[in-house]
């Protein structure tokens, strides 16, 4: 049975996607801060009847993502479904944006998936199998005003996708990303309150007329949808399908 290692799957989508691989019956590695982590990863394991562990790795410290790996391998023989979802969001105009901001982006949402694909990539190198899928973002492919180190980092997620695509190919190890439009998750629910509390208007109106304005289709992106095309993606049959940024975004990169 392959595994799949996730990060930030404690939580929206990453936990999304896990279920869906659930159903596949992989064996899962579970990753996140949140403090039920452990009891996540032991449920869904009953449920689904599959292998699960846990690893409460901080994405922002490269030595805790490195022991994650190799407990990973240790434990279930391979890493051969790589997940880069772990991120946070931070919004502000350029020139209030907080230093500590910007470096916890970048390192969380853009430089641990350097540091995962760097450590599973050995051995699906040696067993001729490896699938990276990074969760990036409709704010991979185009801006938005006061996101600059979500978008930099995005934007770069989906640059290192098409570098590993290229050093992979001879190996069967595929690297794509999935640029999901708004999902409501914990992520974008916070975001709702604050937008509501800056503009001083109801909730309903900052989801309708800011959060879904760019997205021709006016609903919630779900995390079924990207769990399934991480499921596809992951596949034997994907294997010509690598390097590209597909946008789950209902149609807003259409635009
Ligand atoms: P979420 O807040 O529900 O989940 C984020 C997960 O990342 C949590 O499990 C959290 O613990 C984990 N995480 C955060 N910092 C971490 C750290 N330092 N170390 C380890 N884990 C950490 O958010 P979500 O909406 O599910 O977001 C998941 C991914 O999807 C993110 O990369 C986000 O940028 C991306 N995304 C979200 C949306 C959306 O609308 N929700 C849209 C496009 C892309």
């Amino acid at each position: 049975m392959k595994t799949v290692l996730i990060t930030g799957s404690t939580s929206g989508i990453g936990l999304g996607i896990a279920k869906e691989f659930a159903k596949e019956k992989y064996n899962i590695v579970f990753n996140g801060l949140e403090v039920d982590g452990p009891q996540i990863a032991e449920n869904i394991g009953k449920e689904y009847g599959i292998k699960t562990m846990y690893s409460p790795a901080n994405m922002l410290k490269p030595e805790e993502i490195k022991a994650m790996i190799e407990q990973a391998i240790t434990t279930f023989g391979s890493v051969d479904v790589l997940v880069n979802n772990a991120g946070i969001q931070f919004v502000s105009a350029v020139e209030d944006f907080p230093e500590e901001k910007w470096n916890a982006i970048i390192a969380i949402n853009l430089t641990s998936a350097f540091h995962t694909t760097k450590h599973v990539w050995k051995k699906m190198k040696e067993q001729k199998f490896g699938r990276i899928i990074n969760i990036a973002s409709a704010h991979g492919l185009v801006a938005s005003e006061f996101k600059s180190a979500y978008v930099s980092a995005k934007h770069g997620l989906v640059g290192f996708t098409k570098t590993i695509a290229l050093e992979g190919a001879p190996f069967n190890i595929t690297a794509n990303a999935i640029c999901p439009g708004y999902v409501k998750t914990p992520l974008v629910e916070k975001q709702i309150a604050d937008q509501a509390k800056t503009h001083n208007i109801p909730e309903s109106e900052v989801i309708n007329k800011i959060m879904l304005q760019k997205q021709a289709v006016k609903e919630f992106v779900s995390v079924e949808s990207l769990g399934k095309m991480a499921v596809f993606l992951a596949s034997d049959t994907a294997n010509t399908l690598t390097g590209t940024a597909i946008p789950i975004d209902g149609g807003w990169n259409a635009q």
